[in-house]
Formats: structure tokens, sequence, C-alpha cells
């Protein structure tokens, strides 16, 4: 039986570098891979770029990284720095997780130096709870629970400590550095080098899960206690 990925983050590019390798390696092995951005991430746009053109540029850069993988993408209408901290949002991904019924969802760390990733992580935990009880005619569709694994993000490394390596493929890594090559910000940005970053990072992760390539994962204390 194949698995489902759905990988949350604040901005398309989030999802795309900290657990990339993972989605790529698995859509290879025929599972099912969805990336959904809460935002657009489109106030990080280039100079030569209104915010308005580069939010429709993103979404672009996020079908075709999820298209590349054989998988979805999905957008927020949420505005980059404005998520909300309210029940409709957590809702609103609640209800993707029933719909997608993910075996695994990856999302951003607790803490970090960007406040939309720091919301997201709490939203997508909260949103998880809400998928998998009963909660009336607020939320449509069938109950769905799926562990929630914090993936490494380097604007969210306070704390932040590996316990779950998931390894990646040879042919995994080869389409993830290609997939990434769709996203401006990632080959350009020129406020850091995330494609230097994440590629080798993906490398030194492999080392020590004695594989070739790994992206490492942080998980709740109680998670810990669970032998799979
Ligand atoms: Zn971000």
């Amino acid at each position: 039986m194949h698995n489902t990925y759905l990988s949350i983050g604040a901005h398309i590019g989030d999802a795309e570098l900290t657990t990339g390798l993972v989605l790529a390696t698995k859509s290879l092995e025929g599972d099912k891979i969805i990336t959904l951005a809460l935002t657009a991430g489109e106030r990080g746009n280039p100079k030569h770029m209104t915010v308005d053109d580069y939010r429709l540029q993103k979404i672009k850069e996020a079908d075709d990284f999820a298209k590349m993988l054989q998988g979805e993408s999905i957008v927020l209408n949420y505005r980059d720095g404005e998520l909300p901290d309210t029940l409709d949002v957590r809702l609103e991904v609640a209800r993707m997780i029933r719909k997608y019924k993910p075996t695994l969802i990856f999302t951003h760390w607790k803490h970090s130096m960007h406040k939309d990733h720091q919301l997201t992580s709490k939203i997508v935990e909260d949103a998880s709870f809400f998928a998998g009880i009963d909660m009336g005619d607020k939320l449509e569709g069938e109950r769905h629970y799926a562990p929630v694994y914090f993936a490494e993000n380097w604007e969210d490394s306070e704390a932040f400590t590996p316990y779950v390596y998931i390894a990646g493929s040879h042919e995994g890594y080869d389409l993830w550095k290609r997939a990434m090559q769709t996203h401006w910000f990632i080959m350009n940005s020129p406020s850091f080098r995330y494609y230097d970053y994440y590629t080798h990072l993906a490398v030194v992760r492999g080392c020590y899960a004695r594989k070739d390539y790994a992206q490492a994962f942080s998980v709740h204390e109680y998670q810990k206690k669970i032998i799979l």
C-alpha cells in the first residue's frame, strides 16, 4: 500500500526545501505527495517585481515543483506576514488533512525567527488534533489522524533537535535538486544560499543516518516513546 505525505509550510518554498528530498524519494517509490503553503511568501519579492506579480510567480513555482514530483500543490489565500491566528485557518488545514488522509504530516518546528513559521507550527498541530476528533458541523468529512514531524529549517533552528532521519535515494536527491531550480529565491536569494545549504545538509544528515542522503525531523517527547 502506498503512503501519502502532506508537507505544510508557512511560505511557498519552506516545504520544498526542508522536506523535498523525502517527498521526491517517496514520489519515485509511488507514494503521493502534497505541498500546502499557508501563504505564498510573496513579500520576499525581488527588486524588479511587485509583490502581487511575485505571488503569482511563486504559486506557479510551487505547482511546477509538485508536478515534477507527480504531486499536488495547494496555496491558501492568506498574505505573507499576515497569517491569522484563528480557528478558521485551523479548520481549513484540518479539512485538507481529512481530504488527503496523509500517513505523515510535516511542518515547521515551534521556535522560529519568523512569526508565520511559529504560527504555522501551532496551526498544523491544532489542525491535526481537530481532524482526528468529532468537530460536529464545524468540520465535515471522515476523521483522520496522522502524526506531525517537525522539519529542519535554518530559520527554525532554536532548540531544534533532530530525532527522526528519513533517508533519500540518489534518484530522489537528483529529482529534488532539479525541482528546487523552479524556485527563484532558492537559486537567487541575496540573503541566504538556500540551495547550497539544503543540498549539503542532506548529505550531512545522510552521514548521521548511515545513508547517502537524509532529512532530519524532530518530534514531541510523547512520540519518542512510540516504537514504530
Ligand atoms: Zn518561510
